[in-house]
């Protein structure tokens, strides 16, 4: 039985603040892309805007989830040839863009050994290492082809945006609610976060971290128009002969990632960047983790690591506040 956690992180909605307690807020609460999703929007039009932003997620999900049969991904993956949306084909391409970026930690296209431990289905099981060792040639990215909206992949391979298009919806959110003039509004999808702007009143959104140890929350971030992404072996996961397995995969084994981290959270401007590069420092464990933050310094992270240790960057540590039953943690500051 694969035990699933929610929600992934918490978040503190407050009204449409004092100084602007005039302006109309709306919120909105729903289950799509396999997770809750809640919304809080400050501004003329909120309402009708939040209203179209649940359609876009449910239309997105129906492209790129992996399971339901009529999605564009699961006809990709049944055919081996599809023309797909130009949304879709620009997410693969991000997508392969990212596998690049993180030297393969993030990986779109580990469908059939996901399949294999029985992840996005009714039942789980531990493959054998002859199972893993056949299936993993397939996840060979160079069976992918994409040219416009056209997609090819060599027989066997099958796509798997699962550690994507939450942030990919998440980021057509907000640009949406953007182009309608809200120039405030918070969006929750299980644990992607996005912010636009500030609250009403100028001050930041204040979203809560999850707390890997079950308490209500790790401590407070101040957030101002970014995407707060975590990734976390505590999540999704399985248990079979006292050992725990979880649903994010080290591309290099097809196993559950070991990198002595149970969770990774990452900051930056984008929500589809955001959550590829969270599965991919979950992969990378925190050592290949910080060297990748010292070579590009254009996100942020904090990792939490198996042995109850805080590693988190310097510019994010100056906005971030660990909630008092947790002040006795060991926290590094990554520079
Ligand atoms: P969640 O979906 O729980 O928020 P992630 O964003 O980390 O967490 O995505 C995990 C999902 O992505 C898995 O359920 C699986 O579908 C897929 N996946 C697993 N391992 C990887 C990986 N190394 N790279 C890309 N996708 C992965
Ligand atoms: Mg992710």
């Amino acid at each position: 039985m694969l035990k699933f956690l929610l929600p992934l992180l918490a978040v503190f909605l407050v009204s449409c603040a004092p100084a602007a307690k005039d302006a109309p807020r709306a919120e909105r609460s729903f289950f799509a892309m396999d997770t809750y999703i809640s919304m809080t929007a400050c501004g003329d039009g909120a309402d009708a805007a939040l209203a179209e932003v649940q359609e876009r997620i449910h239309a997105a999900e129906r492209r790129l989830s992996v399971t339901l049969p009529d999605s564009e991904i699961h006809r990709l993956n049944a055919a081996g040839d599809a023309d797909v949306s130009p949304e879709t084909a620009d997410l693969l391409r991000f997508a392969l863009s990212m596998s690049d970026e993180t030297d393969g930690a993030f990986h779109p296209a580990l469908y059939p050994v996901l399949t294999a431990w029985g992840f996005t289905t009714p039942t789980q099981r531990v493959p054998s290492d002859e199972e893993i060792a056949a299936l993993l040639p397939l996840t060979d990215l160079s069976r992918i082809s994409v040219t416009g909206n056209h997609v090819t992949l060599t027989p066997g391979t099958e796509l798997d945006f699962g550690a994507i298009a939450k942030g990919a919806a998440g980021e057509d959110a907000i640009q949406f609610l953007k182009s309608r003039g809200i120039p405030s509004a918070l969006v929750n999808l299980g644990g992607n976060v996005q912010t636009l702007g500030a609250r009403p009143d100028g001050s930041p959104w204040r979203v809560g971290l999850a707390s890997p140890w079950g308490a209500e929350y790790l401590g407070l971030l101040e957030s101002k128009d970014e995407a707060i992404v975590t990734s976390g072996s505590y999540q999704r996961f399985f248990e079979a002969d006292g050992k725990k397995y979880h649903h994010i995969l080290d591309p290099a084994s097809g196993r559950p990632a070991e990198s002595g981290l149970v969770s990774a959270t990452v900051v930056t401007q984008n929500g589809a960047r955001t959550d590829a590069l969270s599965t991919a420092l979950f992969v990378m464990g925190a050592e290949k983790a910080a060297g990748f933050w010292r070579r590009k310094r254009n996100f942020d992270f904090l990792l939490i690591t198996t042995g109850k240790e805080i590693l988190i960057t310097a510019p994010l540590a100056k906005r971030f506040r660990l909630a008092d039953e947790f002040q006795n943690l060991k926290v590094t500051v990554v520079k």
